[in-house]
């Protein structure tokens, strides 16, 4: 094999002109996307410019899902769609906060690490932002890392990142390039796209010191000619690297369309680099085949997390939801999901029996008590009208606990999250978790993170991953209540995943004896799907709801 020439590090900073919320996370994906097609190690990196040390403790109805790593790190949902666009793990070192950059600084500071120095904002706290981003790049191996830059130019808090990125090119002049993702409206009354908010982005840019060398041109349409033409003369950049990003449907496009306007070939060219290989190939071809998914299949998702106002939020759930679109498009079926919102169960405002016009349910994760009386109510529902069932984590729990409400004969069953003094605590809470809870130690300390797991041949479960040994990602506190596992399965639930030692339920189904597809897992399966690696449980899902849409 012709080994790959070593290259030094190159570095890619992607920041927001003029406002948030336009896809810088999709655009450094897909950057990172058509490099790799390009035969180079990439990493993707995020900054958040918030407070928090880590995403952990964050509302999903305020910033949408929590990701979380391989490591157990608890991450902004960017992170997700990082490992999904280059179909690879991605390690903690990926991911910063200022809070996580400043505790670090300030706890080696009461720690005496800076030897008496005054410790100031710019040159410790950037350098170690910098000592971080070269310890992802030592971790990752990767030739070129795209850093995203959260937050938009001009917001006093994320200055400290630019003002890094800003170091590190001067230190690599040749090893650094600047993309800003910006957004040119087209007001309605006006008709007319309008440039001037991405020229004053540029110059409010550079006032950082910082010139940017591409522009990705986020619009309704797709930027012309004319205004390419504007841009360029008023600020520097060249017509070429002013690249169109109109709407699109699906953000799987964007790479396509990326690498259809030549934009790798014009970041290499920056670095004197040239393609090794040229292949999108696949990546095509699960575009393609989402195109032309045609059968519909409707899924209810059962959640907590959707109002905020008046505005339905599927922001909590983006990794359920494009896990359960990668495996219906490789099977030719496009998901019309549909949100349920559990709280209308128990107004209702919403009737179970609408769930039979279903072709499966999912009941993802979630914390606390709202809405889970609704959610048990459907749970029952599903279980005995036979409908394809799908649990995750809180998903598992609440089907525990509604089956040895319903099956077992234990009265009153309950987790001791919402119900602390249940006579039946089906769902429990481990002694060291009960620790961490009394000391109000809330950040990062649930089972977080990757956890094995070892399943019992002939199930469900070692059906759908066609393996005995698996491993997947974890985000709770609470867990089955291993006192009451006997009397579970001699109501006829069969726990077929455990971890090795046997201690910890992590798979719980009916046999398919007695329904068609039931099946629930303690951990998050959706953080491990992939559009070029679908995850099988949410295949075996979709095929039995493809199944059950047949049969009706
Ligand atoms: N609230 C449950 C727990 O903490 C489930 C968490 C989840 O669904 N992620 O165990």
């Amino acid at each position: 094999m012709k080994r790959k020439k070593e290259i030094r590090p190159k570095y890619i900073f992607v920041v927001g002109g003029v406002m948030s919320g336009v896809g810088k996370g999709v655009t450094t994906s897909s950057i990172g996307t058509i490099l790799q097609s390009k035969g180079f190690n990439v990493s993707l990196m995020k900054a958040d410019p918030y407070l928090n040390v880590d995403a952990g403790t964050m509302n999903p109805v305020e910033h949408g899902e929590v990701f979380v790593l391989d490591s157990g790190l608890e991450t902004d949902q960017d992170m997700g769609n990082y490992e999904r666009f280059l179909n690879k793990d991605m390690p903690k070192e990926n991911y910063l906060t200022n809070g996580m950059v400043l505790k670090c600084v300030i706890d080696r500071e009461r720690a005496l690490g800076y030897q008496g120095k005054c410790v100031e904002p710019v040159y410790h706290v950037t350098e170690e932002i910098i000592k971080r981003i070269h310890a992802s790049v030592k971790k990752s191996g990767a030739e070129i890392t795209v850093f995203e830059i959260g937050g938009t130019i001009g917001e006093y808090q994320n200055a400290i990142f630019l003002e890094a990125a800003r170091l590190l090119k001067m230190r690599h002049p040749g090893d650094v390039m600047f993309i800003m993702v910006s957004y040119l409206p087209v007001p309605g009354k006006i008709g007319e796209m309008k440039t001037k908010l991405t020229q004053n982005a540029v110059r409010q840019l550079s006032s950082y010191g910082i010139n940017t060398d591409m522009i990705i041109a986020r619009s309704e349409l797709s930027i012309d000619k004319k205004r390419k033409e504007k841009i360029s003369m008023t600020t520097g950049i060249a017509e070429e690297d002013i690249i169109a990003a109109p709407d699109i449907e699906s953000i799987y496009d964007v790479p396509v369309n990326f690498e259809n306007d030549g934009l790798s070939e014009r970041i290499l060219a920056h670095f004197g680099l040239k393609p090794r290989q040229k292949d999108l190939k696949n990546w095509r071809k699960f575009v393609s085949k989402a195109k032309s998914a045609k059968k519909i299949l409707k899924i209810a998702v059962i959640g907590k997390y959707f109002d905020t106002g008046d505005f339905v939020l599927a922001d909590a759930y983006v990794s359920v939801i494009e896990a359960i679109k990668f495996s219906s498009y490789w099977r030719g079926a496009k998901p019309k999901l549909e949100w349920i919102n559990a709280k209308e169960y128990e107004t209702g405002k919403r009737k179970y029996s609408e769930l039979k016009n279903y072709a499966g349910v999912v009941v993802p994760g979630g914390f606390g008590s709202t809405g889970v009386e609704g959610i048990i109510g459907a749970i029952k529902y599903v279980r005995e009208n036979k409908i394809p069932y799908l649990g995750l984590c809180y998903g598992m729990q609440l089907a525990v606990i509604e089956f040895a409400r319903n099956k077992a004969g234990l009265k009153g069953a309950h987790t001791t999250e919402v119900d602390p003094d249940t006579k039946h605590p089906v769902i429990g809470i481990m002694s060291e978790q009960k620790d961490k809870l009394a000391q109000a130690n809330y950040g990062g300390s649930m089972r977080l993170g990757e956890w094995p797991a070892v399943l019992r041949a002939g199930s469900l479960a070692a059906k759908a991953y066609g393996e005995k040994k698996i491993s997947e990602r974890h985000r709770h506190r609470y867990e089955v209540n291993p006192e009451y596992v006997d009397n579970l399965t001699k109501a006829g639930m069969v726990f077929s995943g455990v971890s090795p030692d046997g201690r910890l339920c992590e798979v719980a189904e009916l046999p398919v004896s007695t329904h068609p597809f039931f099946i629930a897992s303690q951990f998050h399966p959706e953080f491990k799907a992939r559009p070029l690696n679908p995850h099988p449980l949410f295949t075996a899902f979709v095929v039995a709801a493809l199944k059950f849409t047949k049969r009706k």
